[in-house]
C-alpha cells in the first residue's frame, strides 16, 4: 500500500523509477527487512554500492561530493529504500559531522574528512550522552584541559551507536568548567579511536545485537587543530543540526511497512478474523495516513527553506509512538509466535516479529525522547512554565 500527500511530478516519477528499478537490482535478499542492524561488513557493502551510484549522500552539495537532491527527491529516495528494506547504513558520518564540518569545520578538516565518509573508507560515530547526562545533554562531565598544542581528554561516553565499528568519534566535552552557564563551556572536537588511551566496550542491546558502545577516556592527547568551531562554542555546533535530526526518524513509509506486516501476521494466525482486532488495526492505519499527511506539510514547510522549528518535535512524538502502536498489534497478530526472536513462516514469505518489536523501543528515546519533546511543546508552544 502507497498513500502519499505529495504527487510526483513527471521528473520525480521517473527517478523513483529509476531508483526502485535499481534498488531491486542491487540489494541482495540477506541484507533486506532487517530490523536490528545487520553485520558491519555486510552494512558497509551496501553503503559502498550507494556511493557507487551515487547515491549515498542526497543532501550533501555536489561541490562536496554529494548528489544535491532536491527535498522530494530525498523523499522518493528513503521511500524507495524502505519500501525494498534496505538496511540502515551507518548516519553519523553522512547525516551529522558531514553536515557539521560544512557548516563550521575549516578548510583543512572538510579536505581531511569528507572524502572518507563519503566512501565509507572511515566510519563515525557520535559522542554526545554520558552515565550522568543524556536528555539533560548540557551535564556532560567528559572534560578537556588544553596542554600546550593539545586537549588532554579525560572521561567516558555511553550509547554510542557503532563505536566499536568506528574509526572517528566527534564528541562534546566540558572545555571550561568554569563558565558561568553549562552549555558555555562545551567544545566539539574530532577524535581518531586509535589515539592511546582510548578503550571501547560494546553494549549488548535488548535486542539481542550489540548496536552500542561505552568509550572510555584516560589522558587521550587531541591536537587542537581538531576542534570544530570556536572553543567553548560546542553547543552551538552540536545544536545546530537537531531538528533535521527529529524530521529524520519520521519516515512514514516505515509505518507502512510495519502495517502492512501486521495484515500478513494476522493473515497467517487467524487474528484478522477477529472483529475487535480488525477495528484496532483500522484505527492505526488511519493515524498511519494521518501521519502521512502530516509529513507532507512538514516537507513543504522545509522545501519552503523554513525551518520546522516546533513541528519538528510533534513530528517526532508522533511517528515513534505510533510506530510502537503498530509493533505492539504485530505481537497480538502473532499469538504464540510472537516471543520468537526467529523469523515465523507465512504464506507472504518469512516476517520478524519479536525483533522488530523489541528493536522500536528506542525509538521514543534517542534525538530526544519523548518526554523531552513534550516538554519543549508544553514550554514554547502552550507557554506553559518550564
Ligand atoms: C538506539 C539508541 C542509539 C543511541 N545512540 C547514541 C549515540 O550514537 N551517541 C550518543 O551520544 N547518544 C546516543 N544515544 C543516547 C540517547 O541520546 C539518550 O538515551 C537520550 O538522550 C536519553 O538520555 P538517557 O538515556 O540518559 O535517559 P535520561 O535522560 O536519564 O532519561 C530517563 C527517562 O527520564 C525521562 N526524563 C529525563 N528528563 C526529564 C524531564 N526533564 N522531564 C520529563 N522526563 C524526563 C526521559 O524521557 C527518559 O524516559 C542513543 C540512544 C538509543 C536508544
Amino acid at each position: 500500500m502507497s498513500i502519499s500527500f505529495r504527487t510526483d511530478s513527471d521528473d520525480e516519477k521517473a527517478f523513483r523509477a529509476k531508483v526502485r528499478g535499481w534498488v531491486t537490482d542491487t540489494l541482495p535478499n540477506d541484507l533486506r527487512g532487517w530490523s536490528t542492524r545487520p553485520p558491519f561488513d555486510r552494512a558497509l557493502w551496501w553503503h559502498r554500492q550507494l556511493h557507487a551510484k551515487g547515491w549515498i549522500a542526497p543532501a550533501w552539495p555536489k561541490a562536496y561530493g554529494g548528489m544535491e537532491a532536491t527535498l522530494n527527491q530525498q523523499i522518493i529516495l528513503k521511500e524507495e529504500l524502505a519500501r525494498a528494506g534496505a538496511p540502515e547504513i551507518s548516519a553519523q558520518g553522512i547525516n551529522h559531522v558531514g553536515p557539521i564540518l560544512m557548516a563550521f569545520g575549516t578548510d583543512a578538516q572538510k579536505n581531511r574528512h569528507l572524502p572518507p565518509i563519503l566512501t565509507g573508507d572511515e566510519t563515525w560515530c557520535q559522542g554526545y550522552s554520558e552515565p550522568g547526562a543524556g536528555s539533560d545533554l548540557a551535564s556532560l562531565r567528559t572534560r578537556a584541559d588544553i596542554d600546550g598544542d593539545d586537549f588532554v581528554i579525560n572521561g567516558s561516553k555511553i550509547w554510542t551507536t557503532w563505536a566499536h565499528h568506528s574509526d572517528w568519534i566527534f564528541v562534546l566535552v566540558r572545555s571550561d568548567p568554569d563558565a558561568p552557564r553549562k552549555q558555555a563551556g562545551i567544545s566539539f572536537v574530532l577524535i581518531d579511536l586509535k589515539t592511546t588511551g582510548i578503550n571501547i566496550r560494546p553494549i549488548k542491546t535488548l535486542a539481542g545485537d550489540e548496536e552500542f558502545a561505552e568509550v572510555f577516556f584516560d589522558d587521550v592527547r587531541v591536537p587542537m587543530e581538531n576542534l570544530v568551531g570556536d572553543l567553548h562554542d560546542g553547543w552551538r555546533v552540536a545544536n545546530a543540526l537537531l531538528a533535521h535530526e527529529r524530521l529524520g526518524t519520521a519516515n512514514p513509509q516505515l509505518l507502512f511497512e510495519a502495517i502492512e506486516r501486521v495484515k500478513k501476521v494476522a493473515a497467517a494466525t487467524g487474528a484478522a478474523d477477529d472483529p475487535y482486532f480488525r477495528e484496532r488495526l483500522a484505527e492505526l492505519d488511519i493515524d498511519t495516513v494521518g501521519f502521512a499527511a502530516m509529513f507532507a506539510h512538514a516537507v513543504k514547510i522545509t522545501n519552503a527553506e523554513r525551518s520546522l522549528g516546533l513541528d519538528a518535535s510533534i513530528m517526532k512524538i508522533n511517528g515513534t509512538e505510533l510506530l510502537q502502536r503498530i509493533c505492539d498489534l504485530l505481537l497480538e497478530a502473532a499469538g504464540t509466535d510472537a516471543a520468537l526472536i526467529d523469523r515465523i513462516d507465512t504464506e507472504a514469505g518469512p516476517i520478524e516479529i519479536a525483533p522488530l518489536f523489541l528493536q522500536v523501543r528506542r525509538a521514543t528515546i534517542y534525538g530526544g525522547s519523548s518526554e523531552i519533546q513534550r516538554n519543549i511543546l508544553s514550554k514554547r508552544l502552550l507557554g506553559l512554565p518550564g
